[in-house]
């Protein structure tokens, strides 16, 4: 079954496949390293990562490019407010965001240009629109690009079917010099930025005089470099769909006249407890707050995969204990697999990365597979997922166990889950007795004092498992 998502620009779902036949290209809108990121934020990172695993089991290659934004309104602003130079802000939350990446289980892209190692490309780009007549200098020197000049302005957030006003440039201007604007209003925006004093050492050479390159620039002149002209997808969270993702389709067409991305992807927006996300509620959560409070990061990338990812998902700490269980769920089926094939967890998981599968070979996971093909439908795929582990756990035949094992760890693949040993904990011995007492009351049905022993266990915060032939006690 191909792959299938829905594309933002057309409106419609359609198939995905690599335009030049042989490797899926696409760009990701990376973050702006300023200060740590945030779940929302790695909620669509984890989704891309998704949609990358997803392409590569079902057999493709990829190509995937995400940007660093290391200069723009809100870095220069950090830079100012610490008294450091600019590298210096970029720098250390580039290796943070590398850090939290890693520990939620993100593979890396193949390349993660930098906005500031190309401020040529972007500089020759906006020569090229100022050339054509899609962009004007000021006498400030500042470079701004004339929306009134692009006809297909607005096609991908459909402006053309929106009051569009300018009440939010400036007054008295069609203008707009922030990164960053509101949806209903559509201005000329900037290209090229004078220097001001506030910009302090930031500050490169250009035709028009000192200054920095706008922020939606980068990406145009960036994606082109490592993806050509027209790829095959361009990804982003669905607040940079207005202005962002729409001024780089008019930067990108109006200065080659090609199309740019064959594909849109957007991440819809996370809430947390409810609530918008935001500075003033002290809910922009990051991976240290859920390391902090005892929760693993497999856990939380379970549950920011776990809402479909053109629907609104809500964030909870509670979802977070039910997030902890499944993957204790999924290594303990893992565990089980590795003991009937004889072959461990760790070996499967170093063999599995790129083994591509053809339909058949999915069986009990046939549903989940194409759930996860059919608009990358995560939470389906998932219940696809839970509700065959027992058939794979009953594998006790060594060869259907080895086909079992590389089926289920070739699909945590592409969630990006994939199994780990569980850590054996041993119980004390005053709890072993009790949890043998409780056994034995329970072989000869006195099920009262077994239910009155259970409850004794769990309030010193052990769980019972009864399997046929005996339990096992977890810690709570
Ligand atoms: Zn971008």
């Amino acid at each position: 079954m191909s792959l299938q998502l829905y594309d933002t620009l057309s409106r419609q779902i359609k198939p995905l496949h690599p335009e030049d036949g042989r490797i899926f290209r696409f760009y990701c809108c990376g973050p702006t390293v300023y200060g740590p990121a945030h779940i929302g934020n790695f909620r669509t990172f984890i989704n891309q990562d998704i949609l990358r695993r997803t392409l590569e089991v079902a057999g493709l290659n990829t190509r995937h490019v995400r940007n660093l934004t290391d200069v723009d309104d809100k870095t220069i602003a950090a830079a100012n407010r610490e008294g450091c130079s600019l590298r210096e802000i970029t720098d250390r939350w580039t290796d943070r965001f590398h850090e939290d990446s890693e520990k939620l289980g993100l593979l890396p892209p193949h390349e993660e240009p930098r906005a500031t190692d190309h401020i040529q490309a972007q500089i020759d780009m906006i020569v090229r629109l100022v050339e054509i007549g899609h962009a004007y200098a000021t006498d400030e020197g500042s470079v701004y690009f004339r929306v009134s000049s692009y006809d297909d302005y607005g096609k991908l957030s459909r402006l053309k079917e929106r009051e569009i006003t300018h009440d939010h440039a400036p007054a008295g201007s069609d203008r707009m010099d922030a990164d960053e604007y509101e949806r209903d209003s559509v201005c000329d925006f900037a290209l090229w930025k004078s220097h001001k004093p506030t910009d302090g050492s930031v500050s490169w050479d250009s035709p028009w005089g000192p200054g920095h390159p706008g922020w939606h620039i980068e990406c145009s002149a960036m994606s082109r470099i490592y993806l050509g002209d027209t790829f095959d997808l361009h990804a982003g969270g669905v607040d940079l769909l207005f202005p962002h993702h729409e001024n780089e389709i008019a930067q990108s067409e109006a200065s080659n006249g090609k199309p740019f991305a064959r594909h849109w992807f957007h991440n819809t927006h996370l809430m947390v407890e409810g609530q918008k996300m935001s500075k003033s509620l002290g809910n922009l959560f990051t991976v240290a707050d859920a390391i902090e409070r005892g929760y693993g990061p497999r856990a939380l990338r379970y549950v920011l995969m776990s809402g479909h990812y053109r629907q609104q998902l809500n964030f909870t700490w509670a979802s977070m204990n039910a997030a902890t269980s499944a993957i204790k769920r999924i290594d303990k089926a893992a565990a089980h697999l590795a003991e009937a094939s004889g072959r461990s967890i760790d070996q499967i998981n170093s063999e599995i990365g790129h083994s591509p599968a053809n339909g058949s070979e999915w069986n009990g996971l046939q549903k989940a597979w194409q759930a996860l093909c059919d608009d990358l439908n995560v939470p389906a795929a998932l219940g696809g997922f839970f509700k065959a582990i027992p058939e794979l756990e009953s594998k006790k035949n060594r060869d259907e166990a080895i086909l079992a094992q590389d089926r289920m760890h070739r699909f945590l693949y592409a969630l990006g889950l994939l199994p780990e040993t569980m850590q054996s904990v041993t119980a004390p011995e005053e709890i072993i007795a009790l949890a043998n007492e409780r056994w034995a009351a329970k072989e000869s049905k006195d099920y009262a004092t077994a239910d009155r022993l259970r409850a004794k266990l769990t309030e010193t915060g052990w769980k019972v498992l009864d399997r046929k032939d005996g339990f096992d006690l977890e810690p709570l």
